[in-house]
């Protein structure tokens, strides 16, 4: 489920300035594909034409082959987990901001998305454990705290879809390795899209776009772009 079709898409903030000039890809059922390019490319736009923040001004977006126009914001935010940059946790517990949205998630279930997610480790550590208020310990969660919470979001949501936008970019090198394993795991039989900055991060993608002046300058698997430069 959840296979993904960018078919022809044209979009610009400013109509002076066109930000993606006819980009077209898929991401099949289950697959991953990786969009890389420089910074102000238009990678996150994509993200948010997907999730519709806003609206494609040509050509087109589908879900399974359904135009995301013709999809309820419900059912398709619903469909879709986004793990971004630098998550903003809620002001309140560790437990409200893996359930958010889920509010009738159990207990238990909230505590299997959190190991899944190894935040056992940490929450130990705080008096309350899940109780715990994000902001307690005397400082605020670490950068790879937040994303693990964030993923045992997305986890105890299960969308059929997945955006990873930077997700590790703001990470030391071995958080950054921590929290994409656990990504890898995550993403296993989901539709996602990964955006990301360096082609070195992206090395397991079924397929790699790199995004350049509004069009796709080059696609293929990591192997064919590196034996390429
Ligand atoms: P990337 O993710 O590749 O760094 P973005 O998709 O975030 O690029 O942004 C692409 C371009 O659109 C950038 O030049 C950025 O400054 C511009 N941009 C992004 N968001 C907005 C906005 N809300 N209004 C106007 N311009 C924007
Ligand atoms: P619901 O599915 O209950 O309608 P939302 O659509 O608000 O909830 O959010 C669904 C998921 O998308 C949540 O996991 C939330 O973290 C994420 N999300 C919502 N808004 C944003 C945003 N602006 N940037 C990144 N992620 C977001």
């Amino acid at each position: 489920r959840g296979a993904i079709a960018f078919k022809d898409v044209h979009f610009a903030y400013d109509p002076a300035r066109p930000i993606l000039k006819g980009i077209s890809f898929e991401v099949p059922a289950g697959k991953t594909v990786a969009v890389v390019g420089p910074s102000g490319a238009g990678k996150s736009t994509l993200s948010r034409l997907l999730y519709r923040f806003y609206d494609v001004q040509q050509g087109a977006i589908t879900v399974d082959g359904q135009d995301v126009r013709d999809i309820t914001q419900q059912s398709l935010r619903g469909a879709i987990g986004m793990v971004p940059q630098d998550t903003v946790l809620f002001n309140d517990t560790i437990a409200y901001n893996i359930r958010y949205g889920r509010t009738a998630a159990s207990d238990a279930e909230v505590e299997a998305a959190a190991e899944a997610a190894q935040i056992a480790d940490f929450v130990g550590g705080l008096p309350d454990g899940y109780r715990a208020m994000v902001g307690e310990r005397g400082l605020k969660l670490s950068g790879g705290e937040k994303q693990r919470v964030a993923i045992a979001r997305t986890i105890l949501k299960a969308p059929p879809i997945l955006i990873l936008d930077e997700a590790t970019s703001a990470l030391d090198t071995k958080t950054e390795q921590e929290i994409q394993a656990a990504l890898d795991v995550v993403s296993r039989n989901r539709t996602t899209l990964v955006i990301a900055h360096r082609l070195s991060t992206v090395i397991n993608a079924d397929e790699i776009i790199v995004l350049k002046d509004g069009v796709i300058a080059e696609r293929g698997t990591h192997g064919e772009l590196i034996d390429r430069d």
